[in-house]
């Protein structure tokens, strides 16, 4: 905060107001310690670049400046309202105004919408601070209206009600019953970031039970699978988790949520976690050919509680790399050229030291793989 309230005075310093705002607010009446602090100035984002000496233009078109301050970064972002989001990515045009009041009025829920001076007064029109203390996620002013403007608005409703431990406030909830439709506008690059959140709630299972209950689920691709028992859901800290254990209680693969543009990583991970946890009983194998995170997945989703890291560190060998014999070393030893043998040899001997039958060390592999070698050829 220290840093953020630095910008505020530079900026008031030079005869313009400036607020913290946003989440940041949010979660400091709340007590959390906000990671990241925005800054709503009336200053234009030229003025917020002559005053300050490292800026970058983040977000420019929309009135954003990053301003890099003792080692922080701080979102400083002129007051505006939104035009229309014909894209639904972002609005098709930002109009500049005066009033902070003017600036809040353009957020999306009442708890979102407060403004904190430097003097750590608060500002506050649309009645944030108590529904803070009601625990309510209400929308600033006409839900309906709200969520035509933005649908996206309707997932960050039930994703905060997670991420907060908050209840969605009736009126605002009956409204996102009404406009679910609405979300199939939104590009799925912003729901998918929406879900990845949910998954990382602290109360997973209260988002999915209103994603449910707002029926906006069935506006979603693949809609149908996030109704489960999410009760069983405790984890924390990996989006894929989230997706994965969707999958595996469903008994589907990657493909079915395809929709969602995962990244080839992210599919590479849950295919595998599911591969893993799919498999009846672990070996050393098993520990070897999956990563960590692949196997701290599956044992999270087939209910297995076991100590990866503790056993990874108990293998002969972590990766083929560590192997102390090449492929060249064995064409030496055989007098064969290299061919299809050559892979399906170095695996075997990979599973030998794997599996603890065979010490890596190249005098005992190479006698080992000769006696081996000439027996089945
Ligand atoms: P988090 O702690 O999860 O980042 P946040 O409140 O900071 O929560 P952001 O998505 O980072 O959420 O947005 C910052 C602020 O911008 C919000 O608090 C809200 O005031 C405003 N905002 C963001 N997205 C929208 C939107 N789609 N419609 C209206 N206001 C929005
Ligand atoms: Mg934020």
């Amino acid at each position: 905060m220290k840093t953020a309230v630095k910008a505020i005075r530079t900026l008031e310093d030079a005869g313009y107001e400036a607020y913290m705002v946003g989440g940041a607010v949010r979660d400091f009446l709340l007590g959390k310690q906000p990671d990241d602090w925005d800054v709503a100035t009336n200053a234009t984002p030229e003025k917020v670049k002559e005053l300050f000496n490292r800026t970058v233009d983040t977000g420019i078109e929309h009135g954003t400046v990053l301003v890099l301050l003792d080692g922080e970064g701080i979102e400083v972002t002129t007051f505006r309202t939104d035009g229309l989001y014909t894209d639904k990515r972002r609005p098709d045009s930002v109009e500049f105004v005066q009033s902070l009041e003017e600036d809040l009025k353009r957020r999306d829920f009442t708890i979102n919408a407060m403004a904190m001076a430097e003097d750590l007064h608060i500002i506050d029109p649309f009645g944030g601070k108590e529904d803070l203390k009601k625990r309510l996620i209400k929308a600033v002013g006409n839900p309906d209206s709200r969520f035509q403007e933005d649908a996206l608005r309707m997932l960050r409703a039930i994703r905060f009600s997670g991420q907060l431990d908050f209840e969605i406030d009736e009126e605002t909830l009956a409204s996102i019953r009404k406009q679910a439709p609405l979300i199939q506008s939104i590009a799925v690059e912003r729901i998918k970031t929406e879900i990845d959140k949910i998954f990382f709630n602290k109360n997973t299972s209260r988002s999915m039970a209103y994603l449910v209950r707002s029926g906006l689920n069935g506006y979603l691709p693949s809609g149908e699978m996030f109704n489960l028992d999410w009760s069983l859901y405790k984890e924390e800290g990996d989006h894929l988790k989230g997706w994965s254990f969707m999958l595996y209680q469903h008994e589907k693969e990657v493909e079915q949520i395809r929709e969602y543009k995962f990244s080839n990583e992210e599919k590479r991970l849950m295919s595998k976690a599911l591969e893993a946890a799919r498999i009846d009983e672990w070996n050393a194998w098993t520990f070897y050919a999956f990563s960590a995170r692949e196997l701290a997945i599956a044992s999270f989703l087939s209910k297995q509680s076991i100590d990866i890291p503790a056993v990874k560190s108990q293998l002969p060998i972590q990766s083929r790399k560590e192997l102390a014999v090449s492929g060249n070393d064995l064409m030496q030893w055989s007098g064969d050229k290299q061919g299809p043998w050559l892979k399906k040899w170095v695996e075997e001997i990979e599973r030998q030291i794997v599996f603890g039958l065979l010490q890596n060390n190249k005098e005992q592999i190479k006698e080992w793989f000769l006696h081996e070698y000439h027996r089945q050829t």
